[in-house]
């Protein structure tokens, strides 16, 4: 089945010359905090400042150095302070359900398409979703939850890895609507030990 994958947002270090002479490696990424595959950034004020987890150097990044990073953090992980935030809402509110749905679109140069599908890793925020259509980026979608036949607008955000020929397509919902999927509530909800994975 699908992995669920885990996201960090990271900023390359610009003390490039250390970690080019250490590993040979051109840039270090430095974890900021956890996110999904389509959370959009935290409000960040103009430059903020980071301390490098591995060469101890601190510089001042701008919100437009940020990337999203396909990696799991380390359970020690403390977030930076203006990333905390997103990573508490993402493990309160993240499920790793697989949800049905049916997705109708444009595809690139092959007209309107349905495509029975799922998604995978979803959040208020999107989700994402398993498509064989060709999708460019921006564009809408209309997806149907296939149990509760409620219709929602998407736009497409990212592409993830393919599985046999199939993307995992990221999926920002156009109004961010938490009861659109079986994302769990903040409140009253169980721990994360009584949570049930996998099961429908
Ligand atoms: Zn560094």
């Amino acid at each position: 089945m699908w992995e669920d994958s885990n996201y960090c947002w990271v900023v390359l270090c610009k003390n490039r010359w250390f970690h080019f002479r250490q590993a040979l490696l051109t840039s270090h990424r430095i974890p900021l905090g956890e996110t999904d595959a389509v959370m959009p950034l935290p409000p960040l004020d103009g430059r903020f400042s980071v301390r490098c987890d591995d060469c101890g150097k601190e510089y001042l990044y701008k919100p437009s150095d940020v990337r999203r990073y396909e990696q799991e953090l380390p359970a020690s992980f403390t977030p930076h302070p203006l990333f905390r935030l997103g990573g508490e809402r993402r493990r309160t509110q993240r499920s790793l359900q697989v949800v049905g749905l049916v997705v109708r679109g444009e595809s690139v140069g092959n007209g309107a398409f349905r495509e029975e599908t799922v998604a995978i890793s979803v959040s208020a925020h999107g989700g994402l979703i398993v498509l064989s259509a060709e999708l460019a980026l921006g564009q809408t979608l209309i997806l149907k939850n296939s149990r509760t036949q409620n219709e929602l607008e998407g736009r497409v955000v990212r592409f993830g890895p393919s599985h046999k020929g199939r993307a995992q397509v990221g999926v920002e919902l156009v109004q961010p609507t938490p009861d659109f999927w079986p994302v769990e509530s903040r409140i009253g909800r169980k721990s994360s030990n009584e949570r049930k994975i996998g099961t429908s």
